[in-house]
């Protein structure tokens, strides 16, 4: 198919799946939200940061890799190393020190909505969807006003025995501090020297140093936990996020196990009247192997339908799963890594046992689909080419405050390097016998025991932001499938 026969599927798709979003009878999201500082460096003050902390310092720790942000030269590292390989990266710092630092030696050009339950809960809130029921375990008065203010953005709380969903500003905890992320964005082309080494970063991307202090707990409370079933029988799926906060061990004595097992009975106790509920979990780069893996093989093993990554995160979930080889071919620059792609996503499906593997990358989104997922290839096409206009939407304009917004993203052209990259997996696929040239354009139907769609996305020049463009697609992909979705499921008896 030529581009300009994909742009016009992108339309169709499009006013199909805007026109059914008031089907979804609503969504349940989960658990991350937190408060983005953003810092978009220049050359100067990356150059003032370097002779602040000396070069010698920051490049010994280059070379450490740190995975912790310990110490401002820690930072500097980690960003040295972004900045020159031009990748998106996510690291932790356990104190507020960091942020005092920057505070002090940065600063920051805005706030906003972060993480990506909030970022989705937003969107979701936003493109007019009902009965949007956000959860954050750590709502605090600073973070319930980054919320947008809806009616059909609500958070659970239980008063006087009884469950309500409000305005997050009307639930927050007043005893509990905001949680703030720094995201320091820089741009392609931009110069940095250290010990007369210098280079030029390659593409626009950010680097995340994320807040976990103590009382970051991915929990909820039991009396919460016990009226789920009411939270339930209003929503059509739900989109879960933030396993990453999870650690290994906490003061209290208590380890990651007991904070999977929380999780896994939060998703069990969601499915219990409905086992074919679907339950997407976004992943996100998370630095601890021991988490990575059990996110990976006890919370959304068995538990969950679909799984959203981008091509860093395939490459990290392929490693812990034991496939190294093809973690490092997913990474390659040519144009076998988008084969690696679709072989990496044919183990995650298989070794995770989903309905659903959703892999964005610059250019195209792959969905790898299990045989009993309710939704056809067509469907699934759809909602990825429905993504890929939020995602161009977000990145053209920097916002989606409505659903007419969306209208820009309609108007950006099909990426030509994308539709490129699809050859090169249409070519390998039909030398595989996997199937044919037009079936592969349609979508692939049950090749091997699985359906495969890709599609060449709509990439925006000069963003205006780069940002929570992931979370949107996943968000996007994941309602447009709902609409495809007719039968709701069975119902407890006793529910109406
Ligand atoms: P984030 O977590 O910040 O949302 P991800 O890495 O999960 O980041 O997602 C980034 C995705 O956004 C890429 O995989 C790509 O599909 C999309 N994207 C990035 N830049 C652009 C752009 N300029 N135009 C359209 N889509 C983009």
């Amino acid at each position: 198919m030529d581009i300009n026969d994909w742009e016009i599927q992108y339309a169709e798709a499009y006013v199909n799946i805007k026109d059914s979003l008031k089907d979804i009878r609503g969504v349940f999201v989960a658990y991350n939200s937190n408060i983005d500082a953003i810092k978009h460096v220049k050359e100067e003050e990356v150059r003032k940061l370097v002779d602040l902390l000396g070069c010698s310092v920051i490049q010994g720790q280059v070379v450490q890799y740190p995975r912790e942000i310990k110490d401002p030269v820690d930072l500097m590292a980690r960003l040295v190393i972004s900045m020159r390989d031009g990748k998106a990266a996510e690291v932790p710092t356990y104190n507020t020190d960091l942020h005092e630092w920057l505070m002090d030696n940065l600063g920051f050009d805005r706030a906003r909505m972060g993480g990506q339950a909030g970022i989705m809960s937003n969107l979701l809130a936003n493109l007019g969807i009902h009965n949007v029921t956000t959860y954050v375990p750590w709502l605090s008065k600073e973070q319930a006003e980054y919320f947008v203010d809806s009616p059909n953005l609500l958070h659970p709380a239980v008063e006087n025995g009884e469950l309500v969903l409000k305005p997050p500003r009307e639930v927050y905890n007043p005893h509990l501090k905001p949680k703030v992320n720094w995201i320091l964005e820089f741009s392609k082309d931009t110069k940095v020297c250290c010990a007369g080494e210098c280079f030029a970063v390659p593409r626009d991307n950010r680097l995340i140093i994320s807040s976990r202090p103590d009382w970051l707990h991915i929990d909820m409370s039991s009396e919460l936990y016990d009226r789920l079933p009411q939270i339930r029988q209003n929503i059509d799926g739900a989109l879960l996020a933030g396993y990453q906060m999870i650690k290994e061990e906490y003061e209290d004595g208590t380890t990651y196990h007991d904070y999977v097992k929380k999780s896994v009975n939060v998703i069990s106790r969601l499915k219990e009247c409905n086992p074919r509920m679907q339950i997407h979990v976004e992943f996100t780069s998370i630095q601890n192997r021991v988490i990575r893996k059990a996110i990976l093989t006890e919370i959304v093993k068995k538990h969950t339908t679909s799984l959203g990554l981008d091509t860093v995160e395939v490459a990290n979930a392929l490693n812990v799963l034991g496939y190294e080889e093809l973690a490092f071919a997913v990474m390659s620059k040519d144009e076998k890594s988008v084969i690696a792609l679709y072989e990496g996503a044919v183990r995650l499906l298989n070794d995770l046992q989903l309905q659903v593997v959703n892999i964005h990358s610059l250019g195209h989104y792959i969905s790898l689909v299990s045989q009993d997922h309710p939704v056809d290839v067509e469907g699934h096409r759809d909602a990825l080419l429905f993504a890929s206009v939020l995602a161009a939407t977000q990145a053209s304009i920097g916002y989606i405050n409505s659903i007419d917004d969306t209208k820009e993203g309609l108007k950006v052209p099909i990426y030509e390097k994308g539709h490129e990259d699809l050859g090169s997996l249409a070519a390998y696929l039909v030398h595989k016998g996997v199937c044919s040239m037009d079936e592969f354009e349609s979508g692939c139907i049950n090749a091997m025991g699985h359906s495969l769609v890709i599609v060449p996305t709509k990439v925006v020049d000069k963003p205006a932001g780069t940002v929570g463009i992931g979370d949107a697609i996943s968000a996007g992909a994941f309602i447009a499938l709902l609409t495809k979705i007719k039968d709701k499921g069975e119902k407890c008896p006793g529910h109406t």
